[in-house]
């Protein structure tokens, strides 16, 4: 079925017909590698923003990630910037890359760090100064270059005082140098807006595909020139990989496609991917600095027409219609946890750290008027039931 707001498709699929004509990729970037970062030709490099850093085109994912050689692999390619979180694993995640780049025997100044915690009102000044600590100190550190606010889903996220304080104290005793935020829900135009019009921070970190977010690539225009750097993350537009196997037959790589994509967007600084296996440094090296080929811009177009409603936006446009209150979009993005990227453990814990009335415990026996005010034809319904039953197995419980 196709999907309802075709205006969005049209003006995502002209951007793809300009990049395959080389328009967009690789407009505004600059192909020097950073002082003292022993890279290879292949890789290029981005300013961030007003921060005075720059960014390897490609950002080191590191979700669940503990793997020593493949982040030499990583650095050896080129890679110089990883994106972490003090709340993946619980902070395992931030000692492991610590140990590594340790291990490894990285310069601090070669590389770039992003990490962060989920900043919520009612906090205070001396929690988030200790989280900035607890990262340091885990990281094995003295400073973290891009500080994030994770999870911001609407623009009170970005109203806490206590943030911006302790990131101003934080930052004059050096121990941070630019401030970030980071999401991936449904309201994230009416954030960045904010964001841009707060002005205090330099970095936007978000979802970014060739499906969703109509409209963003002007506000990430009027953010680059105002200095705000940009990073994107989950560029896979739903992450569908039975179907993205498929398309891919010959040779293609759909991860590498869409990385080109979002590359070929010159506000953009970099594009962050969980790097999980060697060949995925080897396809993605190669999305750097090379447009978009006919076949791969079919592959995308073909991806964007078929999977019109199978991919969740995490609009949350349906929810309002829901009587219980459920968290589609976040039951919707557990779901993809599991399935498409195999973080099981994660998303089931996610679940249950949701509120129960805000579960899709309740959808079986519902009428679902979410399903009509999906914008995208989606089976809203049968899709809340499957997510339930997996990220809760109840199945397995019979
Ligand atoms: S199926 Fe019913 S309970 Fe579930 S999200 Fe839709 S409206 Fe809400
Ligand atoms: S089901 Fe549809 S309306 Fe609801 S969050 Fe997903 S894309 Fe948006």
């Amino acid at each position: 079925m196709a999907p309802r707001n075709p205006g969005i498709d049209r003006r995502r699929l002209l951007q793809l017909g300009a990049a395959a004509s080389g328009l967009l990729v690789g407009c505004g970037a600059s192909p020097e590698a950073p002082a003292g970062a022993a890279a290879p030709a292949e890789m290029r490099y981005r300013p961030l923003g007003r921060t005075g850093l720059k960014v390897s085109e490609l950002t080191f994912g590191s979700h669940g990630v503990d793997n020593p050689p493949l982040m030499q692999a990583a650095l050896e390619a080129g890679v110089t910037t990883f994106f972490t979180s003090g709340e993946y694993l619980d902070g395992r995640e931030e000692i492991a890359m610590g140990t590594a780049m340790k291990a490894l025997g990285v310069r601090r100044e070669n590389v770039v760090i992003i990490t962060g915690s989920e900043v919520r009102r009612g906090t205070t000044k001396s929690r988030v100064l200790a989280a900035i600590d607890g990262s340091l100190r885990r990281l094995g550190t003295d400073h973290i270059d891009v500080y994030t606010t994770f999870d911001v889903c609407s623009p009170a996220d970005l109203q806490v005082d206590a943030l911006y304080e302790a990131f101003d104290e934080a930052r004059q005793a050096g121990k941070v140098k630019a401030l970030a935020l980071s999401g991936h829900c449904g309201g994230m135009q009416p954030c960045l807006e904010a964001a841009i019009a707060d002005g205090r921070i330099e970095v936007l970190l978000f979802k970014y595909d060739f499906v969703s977010y109509p409209d963003v690539d002007e506000i990430l225009h009027r953010a680059a020139e105002k200095g705000i750097g940009a990073v994107v993350f989950k560029t896979n537009a739903g992450a569908r990989h039975k179907e993205i196997k498929d398309l891919e037959a010959g040779g293609l790589s759909f991860q590498r496609a869409t990385v080109k994509w979002a590359l070929g967007n010159p506000d953009i600084s970099s594009v962050a991917v969980t790097i999980t296996n060697f060949k995925q440094i080897r396809d993605l090296t190669a999305a750097v600095g090379s447009p978009l080929t006919t076949a791969e811009v079919a592959m995308l177009r073909r991806y964007a027409r078929e999977m019109g409603d199978r991919y969740c936006r995490f609009c949350s446009s349906c929810e309002a219609s829901c009587p219980g209150g459920v968290a589609v979009a976040d039951v919707m993005r557990y779901a993809m946890y599991f399935s498409g990227y195999g973080r099981e453990k994660e998303a089931m814990q996610r679940y249950r750290d949701l509120p129960r009335t805000r579960t899709a415990a309740a959808c079986a026996g519902c009428a679902a008027p979410c399903e009509a005010a999906c914008p995208f034809g989606r089976p809203v319904h049968a899709e809340l039931v499957a997510a339930h039953r997996m990220l809760s197995l109840t199945e397995a419980r019979g």
